[in-house]
């Protein structure tokens, strides 16, 4: 791996970087990285439906980057829930008046879902419930924030959608996990054919130590060789921190 301790003289600029599912997981990794390289006046929106635990990574950040004039923010919001879309566009809107150079949006929240046979999906309800979360909701999202922090020359805009192997190669019984990462990147493609001031970029970070393993081992038992958060977010915040990446482009934590 690269030694993500060289690029320290980029930073991400005077930002403000919203992380869905930033409680646990490679989205709490994400909120560690990114505040290393937020100048002074930034601000970090952390959303998740746990408050402790937004709670708990603000002071962890607070006290571990010493970095006082970093603002963070917990936004405590069911993101499968258009109040929860509506609550964290507006805490994303309270802070539009700042001065900022970057807005950078990480689309990380994300559910596994059922893993049964495609028969077994007869359910209407069942299918748009997880079509809701892991597709409509993160276009909402992203919409009204780009409403709030409108593209212009100038400012600086990125979008990373947390994508997966499982949005380009096929898994019998994983239909809604495939069908939902396939249709993120194709979403996110379209973003970034329309809009030229903001890059765009699917990253699938790897097999990772978090609870969602643990739920792909209960359910199948299924047992890969996972990597620590920490290093899969330090390869995705070298690209963010690199900025060569094309527009649109899908980047896997193996080819990095
Ligand atoms: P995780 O451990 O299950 O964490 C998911 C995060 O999303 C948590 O912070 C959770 O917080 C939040 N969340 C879940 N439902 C939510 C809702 N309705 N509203 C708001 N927040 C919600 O997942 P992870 O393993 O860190 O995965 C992160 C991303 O990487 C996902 O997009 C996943 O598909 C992708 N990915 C993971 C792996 C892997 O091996 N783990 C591999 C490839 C891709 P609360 O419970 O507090 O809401």
């Amino acid at each position: 791996m690269s030694d993500i301790h060289s690029t320290t003289i980029r930073t991400l600029s005077r930002c403000i970087c919203i992380i869905t599912g930033a409680s646990k997981g490679f989205g709490r990794a994400l909120a560690h990285q990114v505040s290393h390289y937020m100048k002074p006046g930034s601000v970090l929106l952390l959303v998740a439906r746990t408050r402790t635990l937004l709670q708990e990574l603000k002071e962890e950040l607070q006290s571990f980057t010493g970095n006082q004039s970093l603002v963070v923010h917990c936004v405590t919001a069911d993101l499968s829930t258009r109040d929860g879309v509506n609550e964290t566009v507006s805490a994303a809107r309270q802070q539009s008046s700042n001065e900022i150079d970057h807005v950078l949006l990480i689309n990380n929240a994300a559910s596994l879902g059922n893993i049964s046979p495609f028969t077994n999906f007869t359910n209407l309800d069942q299918v748009n419930s997880y079509l809701s979360f892991n597709v409509s909701s993160p276009l909402a999202l992203t919409a009204g924030i780009l409403q709030v922090f409108p593209p212009r020359a100038g400012l600086r805009w990125s979008v990373v959608n947390c994508s997966s192997i499982f949005a380009v190669q096929t898994m019998p019984s994983w239909v809604l996990y495939c069908t939902g990462k396939s249709a993120r990147v194709m979403m996110f493609r379209v973003l970034a054919a329309e809009e030229p001031n903001v890059k765009v970029l699917s990253y699938s970070p790897g097999p990772l130590d978090t609870e969602m393993q643990k739920d792909i081992l209960r359910l199948t038992g299924i047992r890969n060789n996972v990597f620590p958060c920490k290093e899969s977010a330090a390869k995705l915040m070298k690209v963010l921190l690199d900025d060569e990446f094309t527009s649109g482009s899908h980047l896997d934590f193996f080819q990095l």
